[in-house]
C-alpha cells in the first residue's frame, strides 16, 4: 500500500499555499484527484482492517448480495456517464461494501469507495431509493467534498503535522474519526444539497425513478422520534430536501421510472 509521502505532503503544501487556483468549481482544494484516489484507498484499508468496529459482509459467504450491489452500482455508474454529470466514473476505484450492522447509514469515501450499512439495505422499501442514496453518496465522491471539507477543517494544520511526524497517518485519523461518528467527513449543508441534486442527474437517464433520495426521507419522515431526528437537527432538514429533489426531477423533465421493489427484495433477502 503507497501512502502519501512527507515528501509529497510537502509538496502538496507549496502546490496548496502557491496554487490556490487548483480547484474545481471555484473551491479550494489542496488535495489533487490522484490524491483524492490514494487517500480514499488508504482509509479503505483501515477499514478493512478494523473488523470491530466495521464488520463488512464476507463476499466468498454471500456472494449473493455483492453480486446485487455491484449491479446497482454499476447501473449508476454507466448513467451517471451518459448524463454527463459524473466525472470520475472511469478514474474512481467506485468499490462498495456492505458494513453489517443495523445501522441506517452509508458513507462515501475520497475516491469513490462507499460503505452500506445492512441495516439501511433492509430499511429500504425498493431499488430506486437504494440507487437514489448510492447515487448521493457517489455525488459526494465525484463532486470532491470530502478533500474540499478537510481542507477546510484541518487545513494546512494536518498537512504542517504530517510534515513534522506528529500525525503520521491521515488515513488512520479520518478511518478513527469515521468511527466516532463521520466527523472528518461531515458535509455541509450545501454539499448535502449538491449530493441530492447530482444523485437525480445521475440516474436521470437510467430506467429507474430518479427520486430514490426523496422516498427515502418521505420514508423516515412517517417515524416518529426516531434516530433520524437527531441526525437531521445538523443536516438540512428532509422536506426541504424532497421539495428540491422533486424540482431537479421536474426541471429535467420529470421522466416517471421503475422502483424495482420485487427485485430489491431479494437483495434485502440475501443478507443474513
Ligand atoms: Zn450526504
Amino acid at each position: 500500500m503507497k501512502t502519501i509521502s512527507k515528501s509529497g505532503v510537502l509538496f502538496l503544501l507549496f502546490a496548496g499555499l502557491f496554487f490556490l487556483s487548483s480547484c474545481d468549481d471555484g473551491k479550494v482544494n489542496i488535495f489533487s484527484v490522484d490524491e483524492d484516489i490514494q487517500l480514499g484507498r488508504e482509509v479503505t484499508a483501515e477499514i478493512l482492517a478494523n473488523p470491530a468496529e466495521y464488520p463488512i459482509l464476507d463476499e466468498a459467504q454471500y456472494p449473493e448480495a455483492y453480486q446485487h450491489l455491484r449491479r446497482i452500482r454499476d447501473q449508476v455508474i454507466s448513467s451517471g456517464k451518459q448524463s454527463g454529470q459524473l466525472r470520475y466514473g472511469d478514474r474512481f476505484d467506485w468499490d462498495v461494501y456492505i458494513i453489517d450492522q443495523e445501522v441506517l447509514n452509508a458513507f462515501a469515501l475520497p475516491g469513490g469507495n462507499t460503505f452500506y450499512y445492512s441495516g439501511l439495505i433492509k430499511y429500504l422499501e425498493d431499488e430506486a431509493s437504494f440507487a437514489g442514496v448510492m447515487a448521493h453518496e457517489f455525488a459526494h465522491c465525484d463532486r470532491r467534498h470530502a478533500t474540499n471539507r478537510m481542507t477546510k477543517i484541518y487545513g494546512y494544520q494536518v498537512v504542517l503535522s504530517m510534515i513534522l511526524g506528529n500525525n503520521p497517518s491521515l488515513a488512520a485519523q479520518i478511518a478513527a474519526d469515521l468511527a466516532l461518528g463521520l466527523r472528518a467527513l461531515a458535509f455541509s449543508r450545501e454539499d448535502e444539497y449538491e449530493a441530492d441534486e447530482y444523485a437525480v442527474k445521475y440516474i436521470y437517464p437510467s430506467e429507474l425513478d430518479a427520486r430514490g433520495v426523496a422516498y427515502f426521507f418521505e420514508q423516515m419522515e412517517l417515524e416518529e422520534g426516531a434516530e433520524w431526528m437527531i441526525y437531521f437537527s445538523t443536516h438540512p432538514h428532509p422536506s426541504d430536501r424532497i421539495e428540491k429533489i422533486y424540482q431537479n426531477h421536474q426541471a429535467l423533465g420529470g421522466k416517471e421510472g421503475e422502483k424495482h421493489a420485487v427485485r430489491y427484495q431479494s437483495f434485502q433477502n440475501s443478507l443474513p
